[in-house]
Parts: C-alpha cells; sequence; structure tokens
C-alpha cells in the first residue's frame, strides 16, 4: 500500500475503533487521557507533516485533511489537541540547524510535543505579546500574552509568535509556568478537556537557541492565508459523524459539497469554504439533536456533544472574512440577506 493510502488507513482504524467509541469518555474528563494521544503518536501520526527523513510521514494534503477529517469526526477534542502539533513541526522542518535537527525528530515521532500561541497575531491594535532582542546576547525577551493555548499539562514546547516592531519573532518555549510565564485555565462550553490556557508573559527571557525565526509580519500574513483549509475538515468531519448516525438524509450530499468546497477552494474561496463547513457542522448537528429527541439533550450523549463541538468550530480559527462568511450563511450579516451560496 502507498504510504499516503496507509497513513489514511491508519488514521480512520484508530478513529472508528479508539477515539470514537472513547469520545464520551474523553469529553466528560478534565483534561485528555494521555493514552489517546499516545495512541495517535505511535500510529505516527504527531509526524504526519513532518519530513521522511526525520521520521515523518510527509503526508500530502488530500491525506492531511482525510486524517484530520476521521480524527476530528471521532473525538474533536483529542484531535484539537493533536492538530496544535503540525504547524511547530513545519516551522522546525524551515528552522536553521541546529535547531532544526535538536527538535524535529523527537517532535515527528511525539516523543516532543507541542502547542502554538500565535492566533492573536491576527488581531488589529496593540499586538498581544511582542518581543525585544535580550541585552547582551542574541536571545529574546518575551512580554504580553497569549489568549489561547491549548494542550496545557499535554505539552513540552510551545510556538510563539510574537511581534517585534514590523517582524514577526518565532520562539519555541518551554510548556511550563515559571515566574514570567504563567498560565491561568480558561473554563470552555465545548472541548474542556483540551486544557486550554490563557498565557501571560513578564520578561520571559528566550535564549538564542530557541529562536525559530525572525521574518517580516506580512510575510506571515501572506503565508497564514494560505494554509487555512485543514482546520475546516475538523468541520467535515463533525458534519459526517452526525450524517451517519442519523443515517441516510440528504445532508450526505451537502457533506461531499462541503468538502470538495475545500478541496479546490482557493485563497478568493476559502473564507466561504470554511464557513460552508462550519455552518454546515452545526446544521448536521442540530438536525441529530432534533431526530434524537429529548434524550439528545442529556450531557451523555453523543448529539449534545456533537452539537457542543460543532458550536466550538463557528469560532475556532476564525478570521474576520470567515466570520463575515459565516453570518452571511446563518441570515445574520445586518440585513443584506444571505446569499445562501456559503450554506451548509
Ligand atoms: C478553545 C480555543 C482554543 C484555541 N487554541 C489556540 C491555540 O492553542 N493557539 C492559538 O494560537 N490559538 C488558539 N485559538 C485561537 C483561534 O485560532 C481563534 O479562535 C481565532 O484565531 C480567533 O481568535 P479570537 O476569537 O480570539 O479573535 P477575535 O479577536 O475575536 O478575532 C477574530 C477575527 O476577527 C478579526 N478581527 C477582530 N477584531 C477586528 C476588527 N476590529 N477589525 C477587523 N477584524 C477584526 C481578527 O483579525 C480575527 O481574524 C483557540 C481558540 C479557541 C476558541
Amino acid at each position: 500500500m502507498h504510504e499516503n493510502a496507509r497513513t489514511a488507513a491508519v488514521a480512520q482504524r484508530l478513529a472508528e475503533e479508539l477515539l470514537f467509541p472513547a469520545a464520551r469518555e474523553i469529553d466528560a474528563s478534565e483534561v485528555v487521557p494521555q493514552r489517546f494521544l499516545d495512541a495517535l503518536a505511535d500510529a505516527g501520526l504527531y509526524g504526519l507533516v513532518g519530513p521522511q527523513w526525520a521520521g515523518g510521514l510527509d503526508a500530502d494534503a488530500p491525506t492531511a485533511a482525510s486524517v484530520v477529517e476521521a480524527l476530528g469526526g471521532s473525538s474533536l477534542t483529542a484531535a484539537f489537541v493533536w492538530i496544535q502539533h503540525h504547524s511547530p513541526v513545519r516551522a522546525m522542518a524551515a528552522a536553521p540547524w541546529p535547531l532544526r535537527d535538536a527538535w524535529l525528530t523527537d517532535l515527528c515521532s511525539g516523543r516532543v510535543r507541542a502547542g502554538i500561541a500565535y492566533a492573536a497575531l491576527r488581531r488589529p491594535g496593540p499586538p498581544a505579546a511582542e518581543a525585544r532582542p535580550a541585552p547582551g546576547d542574541d536571545g529574546w525577551i518575551l512580554d504580553g500574552f497569549a489568549p489561547w493555548v491549548t494542550g496545557w499539562g499535554l505539552i513540552d514546547v510551545v510556538l510563539v509568535g510574537a511581534r517585534a516592531g514590523a517582524d514577526v519573532v518565532w520562539l519555541l518555549i518551554d510548556a511550563a509556568d515559571s515566574p514570567t510565564c504563567s498560565a491561568s485555565l480558561v473554563d470552555l462550553a465545548a472541548l474542556a478537556a483540551s486544557s486550554t490556557v490563557t498565557l501571560r508573559w513578564t520578561d520571559h527571557y528566550v535564549p538564542a537557541s530557541r529562536v525559530v525565526g525572525v521574518e517580516p509580519y506580512l510575510d506571515w500574513v501572506r503565508r497564514d492565508s494560505a494554509g487555512r483549509q485543514l482546520n475546516g475538515y475538523l468541520s467535515i468531519g463533525v458534519a459526517a459523524r452526525c450524517c451517519s448516525l442519523l443515517g441516510p438524509t440528504a445532508l450526505h450530499q451537502r457533506v461531499t459539497a462541503g468538502r470538495a468546497a475545500l478541496d479546490s477552494a482557493s485563497s478568493a474561496t476559502v473564507a466561504d469554504a470554511r464557513a460552508r463547513a462550519s455552518v454546515l457542522a452545526v446544521r448536521a448537528a442540530a438536525a441529530l439533536v432534533a431526530s434524537g429527541g429529548g434524550r439528545s439533550i442529556e450531557a451523555d450523549q453523543d448529539a449534545a456533544r456533537l452539537m457542543r463541538e460543532a458550536t466550538f468550530l463557528l469560532v475556532f480559527a476564525q478570521t474576520s472574512d470567515i466570520r463575515a462568511a459565516q453570518l452571511e450563511a446563518l441570515g445574520a450579516d445586518g440585513g443584506r440577506g444571505g446569499r445562501g451560496g456559503a450554506e451548509g
């Protein structure tokens, strides 16, 4: 079997045989039980996008999409903790030696697990996190905050993006509380076991050996907007799971169309495709809730969990254009009237 096909099949098997049967247990846990993330690491999936020379699977885009869909539709909480890991893998693959060689193999195997703290770079206004050169060496000093960092307690390192004037400085810091780095748990209405915290830094020193790179902010903005498809497959996974629990309905065709819209999305259409996928997940979860009657709303039901997960996917990795497309699809776009085009 070709490596990509094998990767997709392994993820599918883990999704159906391990994660989906445990999804309620994971959802109700305080923190995702370690054994589920270990199973993803043992299957090589922490190295999904890593280069083969470092032990990664180097999956192509369709394979990565199918893995994200399968895991997202089995236990969104476990998938969400896991998915944070891949941009640190990509960043390390592009990092200079010796940083790359020090970290990449362990990241690909999942021996070292990573989170991210950079979504706030997308916010307009004063930067949430700033870095300045450390006096006397090539390190940096970090100040400010990251509003959301997922996986605290389950990850070893965090890839932080902080503004330094017109640049972004990328730093790989330890995922540990210290006198200059404090984490406070965010009380979430969905995916509470994802252990998502707000991180605050005060004069936090990062040595040169942990500086992943410095690049113009506008270069990052361009890269960021080019890579927005993948998160959308989490929504397709949730929608597809609802459909399979519902049995045959017209929603199946909408899932197929939503997946195809993501597959073929360009930079001009990706916001619509993402909005379409997240609204579709909400619609499919609502149909599952309605079809199950009152029992659907009991806390331990798949329908109730999937509805909360679909709600979460409306806001995760939302950008202003995705938000506008979502509101339009939901008929809440300021009275201009929905086009229906992005509707799930
Ligand atoms: C539970 C949870 C866990 C998360 N985990 C992580 C994580 O581990 N790491 C991480 O980096 N991120 C994480 N995120 C962040 C996630 O990607 C964000 O949901 C997403 O980036 C939007 O962030 P926000 O809602 O805080 O931003 P908001 O401030 O609400 O902004 C949303 C979008 O609107 C735009 N916007 C806001 N204000 C304006 C304005 N005045 N004018 C024009 N545009 C505007 C922003 O640029 C942004 O694109 C997490 C989010 C959630 C909800």
